[in-house]
Parts: C-alpha cells; structure tokens; sequence
C-alpha cells in the first residue's frame, strides 16, 4: 500500500517507515510534489492534525496521515499545546521555548505535563484518528543531548532520565508518537489483511 506522510522530516519518515515496514511505501510532502505550507490554524492538537490531512486529501487526492504534537503543561493551564513549536516566537527556537517555560514555571511546585500526539490517517476520504499520550514532569534543569525540542526538560512518568538521556529506540518505545503509531501500525496491518 502507497500512503503519503505529510512531512518532510526524514528522522520523522525513517521512524515511521520502520515501524511500518516493507509492506507500505511512505511518500513525503515533495515526493508528491507539495511544497505549499500547510496551514496549522486550528485550536486543538487534534484538528491541528487533521487539517494538513484533510490539505492533502482535497488537493492531491492521495491517501496519507498527518501527525501533530503538543506539549500540555498543567501549571500553564495547558500552554504551549498548539503553540509547542513557536511558543518564544516564530524563530521556532527549542533553546527560547524551553527558557520560557522554565521561566514561568519557576514559581510553581506543580510540574505535571504531558506530551500528546494525535495522528490522523485519509483512506478514500474516510478520516481515522490515532492518540498518543506520555505522562511526566517538567525539570528546571536541563539534561541530556538527545532528541529534539522539549526533551531535556521532560522526565516521563516512571523513569529518572529525559527524553533527551535516552537512545531513539527507548524513547520510541514509551513517546506519545510512538504510542500514536503503534496504534496506526495496528489499524494499517488489519486493513492489509
Ligand atoms: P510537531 O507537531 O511534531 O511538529 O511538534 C510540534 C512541536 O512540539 C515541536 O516543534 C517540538 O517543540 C515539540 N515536540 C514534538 N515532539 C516532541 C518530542 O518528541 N520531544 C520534544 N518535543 C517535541
């Protein structure tokens, strides 16, 4: 089966294509030929998702799925969220976006979070939504070289490392995306059945 990842983050394809396997040729936003910006305007990680899903549906009628990802933070009524790439602004910066919420985090002891992934699959129109989610805590100290954004200020629930002290492979196996994915990788394997 062909299905399109609406990304163009090879990390990201190289993840998936392995967790998928053989059976599924993955197609990225340029091997479609989509070099657009996809409008990300919505209000909650969920629609966030499914609005590039459903962009890719309408103008290129191909089958795909979308990932979208925020983290929620409970001291910070649940900020950034849909804000978690651009939270210091639109330089997008991980350094800047973990400075501010550590900031605003320095007089709270409440540092419950959770990162959240939902993933949303178009087969012949029909959408299809698939969540992810990580419980943890957030540290005012930074730690680890790993990983990307957020990561060395994460500790997931039951661990003392962060996301940013673990390899790819552990952190897959407990990540909200990986989490999101097995529940697509689930869905797809039953359909090719
Ligand atoms: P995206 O929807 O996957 O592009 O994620 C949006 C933003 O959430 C990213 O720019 C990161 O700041 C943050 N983020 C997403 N996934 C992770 C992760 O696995 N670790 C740390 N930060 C993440």
């Amino acid at each position: 089966m062909t299905l399109c990842f609406a990304t163009n983050n090879n990390h990201k394809l190289q993840e998936v294509q392995a967790l998928l396997g053989n059976e599924f040729t993955l197609l990225t936003l340029s091997d479609i030929g989509c070099t657009a910006d996809i409008p990300e305007t919505r209000d909650t990680i969920a629609d966030n998702s499914s609005q590039k899903a459903e962009y890719i549906w309408e103008h290129y009628g191909i089958n795909c799925f979308s990932d979208d990802t925020g983290l929620e933070v409970d001291a910070l009524n649940g900020e950034p969220g849909v804000l978690s790439a651009r939270y210091a602004g639109p330089q997008r910066s991980a350094a800047d976006n973990m400075a501010l919420l550590i900031s605003r985090l320095q007089n709270s002891d409440n540092r419950k979070a959770r990162f959240k992934t939902v993933i949303t699959l178009v087969i012949d129109g029909i959408f299809h939504q698939f969540e992810g989610i990580v419980d943890g805590q957030i540290i005012l100290n930074q730690r680890g070289d790993q990983g990307f954004g957020y990561d060395p200020i994460f500790v997931p629930d039951g661990h003392e490392q962060t996301f940013a002290e673990m390899s790819m492979e552990e952190k897959g196996k407990l990540s909200h995306r990986g989490r999101a994915l097995e529940k697509l990788n689930a869905f797809l394997k039953n359909l090719a059945v």
